[in-house]
């Protein structure tokens, strides 16, 4: 049945000429291009026409549709991608851009991003060059390979590993290994993608050398590892090493079969043989290099604390042979990234500088000493900006995670700010300091409190947080 439109409230919408005459139209002035004002006017009074048609009885007022398109407007002229402060406690939080560069990689893509640079030009030769070669050598240092290539992200390593070594052939990889990574990356389907077949081995919970030296044929291209990063096996397991692997493959090679390559995907990318890592069981890139791994990728914004990549390390005849995909042209890394990934490398060369100047590593490497005296010098400038009868701040013991599909065993222990709200409540505080803020506010709810977990706040951020909280309690008292 088509429901009955009062005609009466059709012929009462205001005209746009109206909508522009509203105060809050007017006072846009010239802030707003005429034509924008104009459009979102029109939008607004179609929308209200819509609503009439199907079935609404009463028309919106002059007023409520100025009042719409004004909000659409503001909404209109705010950057949709913008920096949030994340007090939410995940180190290496995906949903809010993983890792927050070094200082000096922000430095480099400023300089290289606001005019011209070597990015395919050499100054030594005063020619053509390739932009693989700013990363490659810094990477070959501190991962102990003999070659290197960083594309667009490990997923898309990935692929171009597949692609080029295991198309139209059979890769071999464990069952205990079939790794979904958020965001629909699971190993089997990238394979499919490939056009290469996956050939399970194992058991979930235990494959053995044998599982593999069974399943090698004739078509055999690769023995594929995939790093278990977002989650353990843990209690009656078994897995086999890349040395053993490679140790296999070779014997096969001695007996007269086929080059098979070992390549693992390591996901997270440890450069550093420190702790949390080590007791976390995540293993270094050179370790898995040095157990004899042909290939080995991993993401640059992960545990590595750079910019989104996906680097490939490994032999340099495979190298090179991927430098040459053309799916390495279609993914490779644009300027500003490749300024971020070697300035960050470059940290790395310094060991004692890296964990202190690359984010990530900071973070995920405090004290949780150091970590308290920064949660009660925000809980001081928490309760100096909220009145007493409003809510209640405290320090509190609590855990953070790694997060970004890393470290999923690890408790890092941690101080947050906790606040109890006597007036308002902990839901519409969150929703305020996300929405209603210039730079939003994401803490952690927790029953009917609101967390602020000082291991992921920068510097300087603690007073913003002090000050979102002081205008949400001024919201309650208008
Ligand atoms: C995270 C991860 C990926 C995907 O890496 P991106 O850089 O996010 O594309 C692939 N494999 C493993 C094992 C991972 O942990």
């Amino acid at each position: 049945m088509t429901p009955t439109v009062n005609q009466e409230a059709l012929r009462s919408l205001p005209s746009v000429n109206e909508i522009l005459e509203t105060p809050g139209f007017a006072m846009l002035g010239d802030i707003v291009p005429h034509e924008f004002a104009l459009a979102a006017a029109r939008d607004e009074i179609n929308e209200a026409r819509r609503s009439i048609l199907a079935g609404r009885e009463t028309a919106p007022t002059t007023e409520e549709i100025s009042a719409a398109a004004l909000r659409k407007l503001r909404l209109m002229n705010q950057p949709s991608l913008k920096r949030v402060i994340n007090a939410a406690g995940v180190v290496i939080h995906t949903n809010l851009g993983r890792s927050a560069l070094a200082d000096a990689a922000v430095k480099s893509v400023v300089e290289v991003a606001k005019g011209y640079s070597t990015l395919e030009y050499s100054t030594q030769n005063l020619a053509r060059g390739s932009r693989h070669d700013h990363c490659e050598s810094l990477i070959c240092t501190l991962t102990g390979a003999e070659a290197a290539i960083a594309v667009n992200n490990n997923a898309a390593a990935v692929m171009m590993v597949l692609n080029e070594f295991a198309k139209g052939r059979e890769a071999i990889v464990s069952r205990g290994e079939q790794v979904e990574i958020g965001g629909s990356f699971r190993i089997p389907d990238i394979m499919a993608y490939s056009n290469a077949t996956m050939v399970e081995v194992g058991a979930t919970n235990k494959t053995r050398l044998v599982d593999y030296e069974r399943a090698i044929t004739p078509e055999t291209a690769m023995l594929l590892k995939v790093h278990t990063s977002n989650y353990r096996l843990i209690g009656f397991t078994e897995s086999v090493s890349n040395k053993e692997l490679r140790q296999l493959a070779a014997r096969h090679k001695e007996n007269g079969g086929q080059d098979i390559i070992v390549y693992e995907d390591l996901g997270s990318g440890v450069l550093l043989d420190v702790e949390p890592f080590r007791s976390a069981g995540e293993p270094t890139v050179s370790s898995i290099i040095a157990q004899g791994a042909d290939l080995v990728s991993f993401s640059g914004d992960k545990l590595l604390g750079g910019p989104q990549a996906g680097i490939i390390v490994g032999k340099k005849a495979y190298i090179d042979r991927l430098k040459k995909n053309p799916l390495a042209r279609a993914l490779r890394l644009d300027k500003m990234t490749l300024a971020a990934l070697e300035a960050t490398l470059r940290i790395y060369l310094d060991q004692e500088q890296a964990l202190r100047k690359i984010p990530t590593l900071a973070m995920l490497t405090e004290t949780a000493d150091s970590v308290k005296k920064k949660a009660t010098n925000l809980q001081k400038l928490i309760a100096k900006a909220i009145k007493p009868d409003m809510a209640e701040a405290t320090v509190v013991p609590e855990i953070s995670r790694a997060g970004g599909g890393a470290l999923p065993m690890f408790d890092i222990d941690t101080f947050c700010v906790q606040v109890v709200f006597t007036k308002g409540d902990a839901l519409e505080c969150d929703r305020f300091l996300n929405q209603q803020l210039a730079v939003p506010i994401i803490g952690r709810l927790k029953k009917e409190m609101l967390l602020f977990d000082a291991r992921t706040i920068l510097p300087g951020e603690d007073e913003e947080i002090a000050a979102g909280l002081s205008s949400y309690f001024k919201t309650l008292e208008a």
